[in-house]
């Protein structure tokens, strides 16, 4: 069976009462059927639910879901995709260690890897996106894997995005396998942006693959969630940290996000449809500045998409000129989409990252990341497409009248 089967067959074993839908366990803990049992469970002779801060049935059929489209041995569910990253990172780091990321990361991971691994003692190295594989293998050091040598960190992990937020660079997955290959860090990457229907990192490499399941496994603007899925030896190291630490996804979240992995194949497909039209409609727009968008030919990077990926995801950024004024009044002209710093919704969303979601950047910072006061970052929805592209084509003409106004 091909996995998009196996994903929506997978469910939680019928009870008696025969339903066809998963039911919702929304129970804080199991019981034993004897004390020989409860003995047995946390010795870990039996396997079975014990406590939901562990295991819950709604969270375990989802874990196993993603697993199936990962084509990852194992996988643990959290509360949010932070959650997810910060579990990742605090139960395979320790002191001394030193991550190596690609520049472009999503806020939260770069305020992690920059201010709270530090106070334990775990340093970082930032490349950019589109770094050679030479300025790659510059960051890691050589002696990965093995004990430091003296003043030399080893590197025990790559993290990096790719597509990257906002600026929708890719980083070349079977390129950071050659290198782990040579240094044996852990590979790990935040495969969000493309969701495991369009790019299978594990596939090409990876060790672990993580997402904010709050964007497109949910796809709806729901519900919270993350997971973390790969190789069977970093998982149980994983688990052993978040069972401790307790970053656990409720079984109400899991059963909405379990539900929605059936519709995820065949959302992405319109989702990635419409991205593509938009941004082909925007490129020809001559009030527009810059499309960014991997499926474009125009993309730095077009033919690693191509290879990388089986569509271009849903995220389109543009560029205006005029700045914020000109953004302000872009927004006010847009009739469909919402004003919202999220992504990966039914809806199509708009978001100025410069005075938004990468605000507290530096402005150097943000002016490596491309990230200008005229950036739109739109998450394409599954609306019908004429309708989007008649109103961003309107709002854009519109907003141009503050060029005007500003010259004279
Ligand atoms: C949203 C997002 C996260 C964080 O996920 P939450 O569910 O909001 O905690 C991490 N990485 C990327 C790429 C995201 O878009």
């Amino acid at each position: 069976m091909k996995k998009q089967t196996k994903a929506i067959r997978t469910q939680t074993e019928k009870s008696q009462y025969r339903e066809h839908s998963t039911p919702l366990y929304l129970t804080s803990s199991f019981t034993f059927d004897s004390a020989e049992q409860g003995r047995a469970l946390f010795a870990e002779e039996e396997e079975g639910n014990i406590y939901s801060r562990f295991s819950n049935p709604n969270v375990t059929e989802f874990v196993e879901k993603v697993c199936m489209l990962e084509n990852a041995e194992d996988g643990i569910a959290t509360a949010t995709g932070m959650a997810a990253v910060f579990a990742s990172m605090g139960a395979l780091l320790k002191s001394g260690d030193h991550i190596v990321s690609c520049r472009a990361l999503f806020g939260s991971a770069h305020q992690i890897i920059s201010q709270i691994l530090p106070k334990w003692g775990i340093t970082h190295t930032y490349v950019d996106a589109d770094a050679t594989e030479a300025e790659w293998e510059a960051a890691i050091q050589p002696n990965t894997g093995a004990p430091a040598a003296a003043g030399a960190p080893a590197a025990r992990m790559v993290y990096l995005e790719t597509p990257s937020n906002p600026g929708l660079e890719l980083v070349d997955l079977e390129m950071l396998a050659r290198l782990k290959q040579k240094y044996g860090f852990i590979l790990s990457v935040d495969n969000c942006f493309a969701t495991p229907i369009l790019q299978t990192p594990i596939d090409l490499g990876a060790d672990l693959s993580i997402h904010s399941a709050t964007k497109y496994m949910d796809g709806q603007g729901r519900v919270l969630g993350g997971i973390i899925v790969g190789r069977a030896d970093l998982m149980a190291q994983i688990r052993f940290f978040a069972r401790h630490t307790g970053p656990s996804l409720s079984p109400f979240n899991a059963w909405v996000l379990s539900k929605s992995l059936e519709t995820l194949d065949l959302r992405m497909e319109r989702h990635c449809r419409n991205a593509l039209q938009l941004a082909e409609a925007l490129e020809q727009h001559p009030d527009v500045k810059a499309v960014h968008y991997p499926f474009l030919p125009s993309h730095p990077q077009y033919e690693l998409a191509k290879r990388q990926m089986l569509a271009g995801g849903a995220i389109v950024t543009f560029e205006v000129e005029g700045g914020f004024e000109r953004v302000k009044e872009l927004y006010n002209n847009l009739s469909i989409a919402s004003l919202s710093s999220n992504l990966g919704d039914t809806r199509t969303i708009v978001t100025n990252p410069f005075t938004t979601t990468h605000s507290k950047l530096k402005p150097d910072e943000k002016e490596s990341l491309g990230i200008t006061e005229g950036l739109i970052r739109v998450s394409v929805g599954l609306e019908d497409i004429d309708d989007l592209i008649e109103d961003f084509t309107q709002a854009i003409a519109k907003s141009a009248e503050v060029l005007q106004t500003t010259e004279r």
